[in-house]
């Protein structure tokens, strides 16, 4: 096979940026898939050049200009970014690659824009792409193996392509691993609810933190796995044959139903710093929050006393909610939530509005055949400026000035106190307080009252919601030109638009697609 010349862009920030809270964190949020790819094109004997795009890099002077094949990966909000990418390469004659969770929840969108559309990848589907590489226009060809890859690089093996990354982040360096893959749940709206669960072999796990305690002084390791602790036992038994108790520092993402007192017990012991629980809603998925058939107030306390269990082991805890569930109903949901920050004010609350991404659940069949999906360009779907399925059972107006309200509760003068108060350590205070003021706490109630306003004195607001047209107000048009940057000019004409119920019309056409594994 030719040696090919490959560029490997791993999207984390949507266009160019000076903040300071993405200069200190975009490196930290790099994910392990394109670092994978970067790994194997090498093993198939390829010249390679990896960027991790946090917004601040000039993709065109680090990126070859003579490339035969690119791949690019990146969230849904990243997607325009990445369409504009592709053109820009294609335009100098490479062959280019999506893959990530867009390329999962959108790929009859991705076909129009990239040679190739990746599904799960493992290193077969690559070697496909690899041994083919050549045009598939206007529209590309679907790739994807039958699941999730068995085996990935480790950290030692992507350590070319992480240093490189954490070297941009001049504070916190964090390392991304998996302990496993898939989730056992079955949450409704999630991407992995159906992926199988599957455990990441224990050696190479033990072989890469030890690995990294020769990096650093004290490491510190995002656990990417989307349900961490699954296998409770297992995780911490390979974690403590590979180092010192306390040697690193970790953070994951764990369901509460897995945070007994002993777990967190153990986690403490472990150097768990951080832990993300979902409790999503109060009126749904108690399984998950282990407050089974448990609603409302009840739900709410019992919710909150665990939580300050946790922070009474772990020093940083961040509480997510989905608002806008069909469940909710009213105002309690949102007063509820009110009455846990109260409870528990030492938690982070992460807010995240209803959103269906393409195929990521079946759920979202649902809403698309319901014609309850707006056709939001992907720049705003990023679980907060801009909620693609119309409420249930309420109106927008009444929608956003609850999330307003709940909003400014969160982060007002008195919460932010609290919260402060309640948590230990100079870094979860600190990371309370940036995201408080930052783009996370006042940035987004600036930017929904802003929405809210445009409501009810935006003559294309009110009939873009309330799906009367789908002529996407001018505010959405320029915010993703201002955002974009110099790449604007790159996107494809036509872009900024798709068919928001592409998976209901695919399903009921029985049209599949293009998959050539
Ligand atoms: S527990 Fe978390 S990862 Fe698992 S299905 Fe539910 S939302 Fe997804």
């Amino acid at each position: 096979m030719k040696k090919l010349r490959i560029g490997i862009i791993d999207i984390v920030s949507r266009g160019p940026t000076r903040a300071l809270y993405a200069r200190v964190m975009n490196p930290n949020l790099a994910s392990i898939m394109p670092q994978a790819i970067a790994v194997w094109c090498r093993a198939e004997g390829h010249d390679v050049t990896f960027v991790c795009y946090t917004g601040f890099e000039d993709l065109l002077k680090e990126l070859p200009a003579e490339a035969d094949l690119v791949f690019i990966g990146g969230f849904t909000e990243a997607a325009h970014t990445a369409y504009a990418l592709s053109n820009l390469f294609r335009s100098r004659g490479a062959i280019t690659a999506m893959g990530g969770p867009h390329a999962r929840c959108y790929p009859d969108d991705a076909l129009r824009y990239f040679d190739y559309v990746l599904g799960f990848t493992d290193r077969e589907t690559l070697r496909d792409v690899l041994r083919d590489c050549s045009r598939h226009r206007p529209v590309g060809m679907h790739m994807a193996a039958g699941q999730q890859p068995k085996t990935l690089p480790g950290v030692r093996e992507r350590w070319p392509f992480i240093e490189p990354t954490l070297r941009k982040a001049p504070f916190l360096k964090i390392v991304p691993m998996l302990g496993s893959l898939g989730c056992p749940y079955t949450c409704s709206f999630c991407i992995d609810a159906v992926v199988p669960y599957q455990p990441v072999d224990g050696d190479g796990i033990q072989e890469d933190l030890r690995f990294l305690l020769t990096k650093f002084r004290r490491p510190m390791v995002a656990w990417h796995d989307p349900n961490f602790g699954v296998r409770f036992n297992d995780s911490m038994d390979t974690i403590e044959r590979a180092v010192p108790a306390g040697r690193i520092d970790f953070l994951a993402e764990s369901s509460l139903s897995l945070l007994s007192e002993p777990h967190l017990q153990r986690l403490k012991r472990n150097g768990f710093q951080a832990l993300l629980p979902g409790i999503e809603s109060w009126f749904d998925l108690g399984n998950k929050s282990k407050t089974g058939a448990l609603q409302g107030m009840d739900k709410v306390r019992q919710v909150a006393e665990h939580v300050n269990l946790i922070l009474r082991h772990i020093p940083y805890v961040q509480a997510n909610f989905v608002l806008g569930l069909d469940t909710d109903e009213g105002a309690e949901p949102f007063e509820l939530t009110k009455r846990f920050l109260d409870l528990a004010p030492g938690a982070f609350p992460g807010y995240s509005l209803l959103t269906a991404f393409g195929r990521a659940a079946a759920l979202n069949l649902d809403y698309q055949r319901a014609h309850r999906v707006l056709p939001f360009p992907f720049h705003f779907l990023n679980n907060n400026q801009a909620m693609n399925v119309r409420p249930r059972n309420y109106s927008w107006r009444g929608f956003y000035d609850h999330v307003i309200d709940l909003t400014g509760y969160s982060f007002s003068s008195k919460a932010v106190f609290r919260r402060f108060r309640a948590t230990r350590g100079l870094t979860s205070r600190g990371m309370n307080l940036v995201r408080a003021v930052s783009t996370e706490g006042f940035g987004r109630l600036a930017y929904y009252r802003d929405v809210r306003r445009r409501l009810d004195n935006d003559r294309q607001f009110a009939p873009y919601f309330e799906q009367e047209t789908t002529e996407l107000p001018q505010f959405y048009r320029d915010l993703v030109r201002k955002d974009l940057g110099p790449l604007w000019e790159w996107l494809p004409e036509g872009a900024l638009e798709h068919d928001p119920n592409a998976y209901a019309r695919a399903e009921r056409s029985g049209q599949a697609l293009g998959v050539l594994r």
